[in-house]
């Protein structure tokens, strides 16, 4: 995939209605009232927003929000993002009662220069996840330009994320060019060595992304819950811990591949055990393949945290999509820990895939120590895998 991606900076902006798609799926308080618990989201938007408006832009933003299969859903109504948006830019956001209807049609055409409005939820749309032409046609006639800045999404080919582009001049936001800049880099033209760790709970979820990274990495680390599917595949006793039996025959594949390539595949030698999922479980330190039956792997162990840590030491390009533990227990969140103060303390350009990861590292407190945290966790989990990425191919080449 081509990521050199032409940005919102090689296009005349100035008097034009854009189109920007941002994502503004942020977490809702349960309680229905309306209430943004985390507007990370929107202040990641606040720069491409500014930038169009400084420029003279009439901007249209829209965004999804939840899953409201194509009907108008009250709770899901966009409405407390535009309220949040006017308060962070310091000025109104008009809201459309709808996506592409009479409200939202007018509004568009009324909009002037240095002027935001904001549609509802393009998922109010059935048209939105099947990707309707008349659909995306509809958002594309409102407007001259579109912007996508909605890394989050692009890995979905929606009316709103990529059919817009068959009708306008698209291009990107900062906060896709940042993303595409730091994990496209990463894996077209890294910085040597590169060491890939990967986690989390299951291998069939990181298939693509080992198959990958192990044609281009040097140094691949596995932890997480998907290590006892490789040490069940050479033979080891993994207890009551996360196993994926259909899946160890490609695990002895992979560390087979490795070997072929010279790629140097890491796999943990001690793990900490439980004998209990939960945060108060007794825990116990046993080596890689010696879990007793009653007890299930939760981190890893001390011995692979130092051999782990060594790994990333010189790295040159360091990419982490996965916990190495069951971090949300503190008991267990030890080896996520060390790894991301590892990292923290590397010369290695660092990028941080996956929103459980992302979540880990920003809950250990080491978030602003990573050359990059990405804003997409299932997007930055394709692009890993080198799978196109609908909502970027769709932009125009720089
Ligand atoms: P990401 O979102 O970063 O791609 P995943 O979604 O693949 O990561 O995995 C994250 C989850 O994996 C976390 O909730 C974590 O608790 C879980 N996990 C990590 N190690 C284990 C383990 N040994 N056993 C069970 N679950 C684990
Ligand atoms: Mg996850």
């Amino acid at each position: 995939m081509n990521y050199h991606k032409k940005t919102v900076k090689d296009v005349d902006v100035k008097g034009k209605k854009v189109l920007l798609r941002c994502d503004f799926n942020v977490p809702m308080a349960k309680d229905g009232s309306g209430v943004i618990t985390d507007d990370k989201r929107i202040r990641a938007a606040l720069p491409t927003i500014q930038y169009l408006l400084d420029q003279g832009a009439a901007v249209i933003a829209c965004s999804h929000m939840g899953k409201p299969k194509g009907e108008v859903k009250p709770e899901l109504s966009l409405k407390p993002v535009a309220q949040r948006l006017s308060e962070l830019l310091g000025k109104e956001v008009i809201m459309a009662e709808d996506v592409v209807g009479p409200d939202a049609q007018a509004k568009a055409k009324a909009l002037q220069p240095g002027q935001i409005m904001l549609l509802e939820n393009t998922r109010f749309e059935p048209g939105e996840t099947k990707n309707d032409p008349a659909l995306a046609k509809a958002m594309a006639d409102m407007a001259e330009i579109y912007v996508s800045d909605a890394f989050g999404a692009v890995h979905r080919a929606h009316a709103s994320t990529a059919g817009v582009a068959d009708y306008l001049p698209a291009v990107s936001g900062f906060l896709i060019q940042k993303e595409l800049d730091f994990i496209g880099g990463a894996l077209a033209n890294p910085k040597r060595p590169l060491v890939a760790i990967l986690g989390g709970s299951k291998v069939s979820s990181k298939i693509g992304v080992i198959n990958n990274l192990l044609e281009i990495a040097d140094t691949i680390i596995i932890g997480g819950g998907m290590a006892y599917t490789f040490s069940a595949a050479q033979g080891g006793k993994v207890g009551d811990s996360l196993l994926e039996a259909d899946w160890m025959d490609y695990a002895n594949d992979m560390v087979k591949k490795a070997q072929e390539k010279g790629v140097k595949l890491l796999l943990p030698v001690d793990t900490v055990c439980g004998d209990k999922f939960a945060p108060d479980a007794n825990i116990q330190i046993v080596k890689t393949g010696e879990i007793p039956d009653g007890w299930e792997g939760l981190d890893i162990g001390p011995e692979t945290v130092k051999l782990y840590c060594d790994a990333v030491k010189d790295a040159g390009t360091v990419i982490w999509n996965g916990p190495m533990g069951v971090f949300e227990f503190p008991a267990f969140a030890k080896g996520t820990e060390a790894v991301a103060e590892a990292l923290s303390k590397t010369e290695a350009i660092t990028i941080i895939g996956g929103g459980d990861s992302a979540a880990a590292v920003q809950q250990l407190g080491y978030a602003d120590k990573m050359t990059h945290i990405s804003t997409g966790g299932g997007a930055s989990l394709e692009f890993m895998e080198g799978k196109e990425l609908p909502g970027v191919a769709c932009l125009l080449d720089a």
